[in-house]
């Protein structure tokens, strides 16, 4: 191996999961794709395919509108790991 990727190659995790359907009430399921400033990660980040990232993005756009996940966060609410206090 002349020359070896610095990173393993991405995978969908949903795919690996085999998940066919998101519930926008399964916020701990959402994680993978929110940064720590709830924004939806994007596909080149992530290595969600086309399918679930579509998918992604309407369940937390909905998530969003029932109030489950902030539209935005403030320098007060900014927390490193956003998602303890739901557990
Ligand atoms: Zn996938």
């Amino acid at each position: 191996m002349a020359e070896r990727r610095k990173y393993k190659k991405r995978f969908c995790k949903y795919c690996e999961a085999k998940v066919d359907f998101m519930d926008y009430k399964d916020v701990g399921a959402l994680r993978f794709s929110l940064s720590e400033r709830y924004k939806i990660m994007p596909r080149r980040l992530t290595g969600n395919c086309k399918r679930h990232q579509d998918m992604i993005a309407t369940v937390i756009k909905r998530a969003r509108a029932a109030a489950l996940v902030p539209y935005t966060v403030t320098r007060k609410t900014v927390v490193t790991a956003p998602f303890e206090n739901l557990k």
